[in-house]
């Protein structure tokens, strides 16, 4: 999608701090953390959101959820972290291509704000 940040990522117009990369997804450090350590896991693919996942993409989801944690335990942070999708402005999304938050390094509160 030619008006998306993260598809930009995607093709490489925009840099970013990749922690991983392969053929479906992305993982790279969110430019305003909100813990010690905060990166975000996305497909290569556009999607609009949670809301806008298809059964066409369980196991591309799946495999987003499985790469998120095994980064977070390869940066020490695999016992404790807090994993978050945003769906809709008002949750919060800013960025509409879908991407999962991981947030570690500190504790976490519950409920979320
Ligand atoms: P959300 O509010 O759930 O849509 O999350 C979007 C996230 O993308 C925010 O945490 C931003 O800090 C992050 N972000 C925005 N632009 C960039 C960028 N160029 N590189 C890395 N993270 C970004
Ligand atoms: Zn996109």
């Amino acid at each position: 999608m030619t008006d998306c940040l993260f598809c930009k990522i995607v093709a490489g117009d925009i840099p970013a701090d990749k922690l991983y990369e392969d053929d479906e997804i992305i993982a790279f450090w969110d430019i305003s953390p909100q813990a010690p350590k905060h990166f975000l896991v996305i497909p290569k693919k556009h999607i609009d959101g949670p809301s806008a996942i298809t059964a066409e993409d369980d196991a591309l989801m799946g495999r987003i959820m499985r790469v998120g944690s095994d980064l977070a335990e390869a940066n020490e942070i695999g016992d404790n972290f807090r994993v978050v999708f945003n769906n809709g402005a008002v949750a919060g999304q800013t960025v509409f291509h879908i991407h999962m938050h991981i947030l570690g390094g500190r504790p976490m509160n519950w409920p979320p704000g």
